[in-house]
């Protein structure tokens, strides 16, 4: 094997856990060869681009305290991080549904105060835009979106600037344990097209039981949904308006900056379907072959029921996307970190972010890992 093709660490995967873990590794822990393998034509392509872009400070996570409080703490960390990703100032309402929701407005104003998410009756212009007889009460949070489109330009100078090999477009097959140590990594394109390291890190969401040979599957149960949030062009009044019904079966719209408009997804809509992760459906091809008929024009007729404005509303997109989730998580909807060590491949991680602000996480794992970069050379 050549020598341009050994690396100190591999990254698959360049979403933004890929590149902040590969900036990590190089600005922190002294490695200087990095290879990030995307199998898009740019990073941030899929999970990262497609979401929602809420910056979490809590307010969503009623029945899980444990990443309500970690959303506090990441929140800040994140704000002052990427103040260029970051687009503030934008009225933040969560609304307590009367019927069907898993809190009442009491519950939701203390578990927000337990969590330290500052929260205070909305301003009658704004309650007034809520249908009474379906909403107990409106609410106004300090709560913030991200710009993807920045988050990826931020992303690629950095990785330049750091040194990190890029390679788009290169999807990564199978793994497997090298005879004098390390992993090597077999990639699309030529006949035999492979990579080498002493780490792998495995940082592909939905593509993270994708990889064949030696790879161990993650032991912990993920489960795929297919879904869709449709993109709105909205009225005037709700143009810097972010709005989440809570808790229970209904809506959230939010600016969605990198492309001026805002999503809507919906608890019952936006899943098209879903299933338990297994060996059989690669998720990203279960997509790329689905037809996306859109169930955007549903989204948006349940959510006019609770906001009237919004029927006016003009649908203009979809984006669709795999959300990959943790299967012990979907009672509570709780979003913690997968992060796996496997030790049948030494030093191959897997790892899964429930939502971006969790990078740092993930970071503060990493600083508890060993890593020898003497057997690389
Ligand atoms: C619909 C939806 C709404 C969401 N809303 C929010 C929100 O509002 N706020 C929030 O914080 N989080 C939200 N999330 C979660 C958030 O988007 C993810 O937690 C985060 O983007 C995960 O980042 P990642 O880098 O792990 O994944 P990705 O960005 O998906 O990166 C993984 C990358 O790996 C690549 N890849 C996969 N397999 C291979 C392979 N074999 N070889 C090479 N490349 C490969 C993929 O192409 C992809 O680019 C949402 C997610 C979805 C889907």
């Amino acid at each position: 094997m050549s020598a341009a093709q050994r690396y100190d660490a591999i990254m698959v995967g360049g979403g933004f856990y890929g590149c902040i873990i590969a900036l990590y590794l190089a600005r922190r822990r002294g490695f200087s060869r990095i290879l990030l393998l995307e199998q898009e034509s740019e990073l941030l392509a899929r999970a990262s681009f497609h979401n929602q872009a809420r910056i979490h400070g809590g307010y969503h996570y009623p029945r899980s305290l444990t990443t309500a409080l970690r959303s506090r703490i990441n929140l800040p960390r994140f704000m002052s991080d990427w103040p260029q990703a970051v687009v503030q100032n934008l009225t933040m309402l969560y609304a307590v549904a009367r019927q069907n929701s898993k809190v009442t407005a009491r519950q939701y104003e203390r578990f927000c105060r337990e969590v330290g998410a500052p929260l205070s009756a909305a301003p009658g212009h704004l309650s007034g835009l809520f249908t009474p007889q379906l909403v107990e009460a409106v609410f106004l949070a300090e709560e913030h979106v991200f710009n993807a489109m920045a988050l990826r330009k931020w992303a690629s100078e950095e990785l330049q600037s750091a040194g990190v090999t890029l390679r788009l477009g290169t999807r990564a097959h199978g793994l497997r344990r090298a005879p004098g140590g390390g992993m090597t990594l077999t990639l699309n394109g030529p006949p035999g097209a492979e990579v080498h390291a002493p780490y792998v890190f495995n940082c592909s969401y939905a593509g993270l039981n994708g990889l064949s040979g030696d790879f161990p599957r993650i032991s912990t149960p993920l489960k795929h949904e297919l879904t869709e949030m449709t993109l709105l062009e909205v009225p005037n009044v709700l143009r810097d308006v972010g709005i989440t019904m809570m808790d229970g079966p209904f809506f959230s719209l939010m600016p969605f900056p990198a492309r001026g408009l805002h999503t809507l997804s919906h608890v019952r809509y936006t899943p098209h379907h879903s299933w338990q992760d297994d060996a059989t459906t690669d998720p990203y091809e279960a997509l790329r072959h689905y037809d996306r008929h859109s169930r955007g024009s549903r989204m948006l007729r349940d959510a006019s029921r609770y906001l009237p404005m919004l029927a006016s509303a003009r649908q203009q997109d979809s984006l669709f996307e795999i959300k990959t989730v943790l299967v012990k998580n979907e009672g509570d909807d709780g979003r913690p970190i997968l992060f796996e060590r496997h030790e049948t491949a030494p030093g191959c991680y897997s790892i899964l972010g429930g939502k971006i602000d969790n990078v740092y996480d993930v970071l503060e794992k990493l600083e508890h890992e060993h890593f020898d970069l003497r057997t690389s050379a």
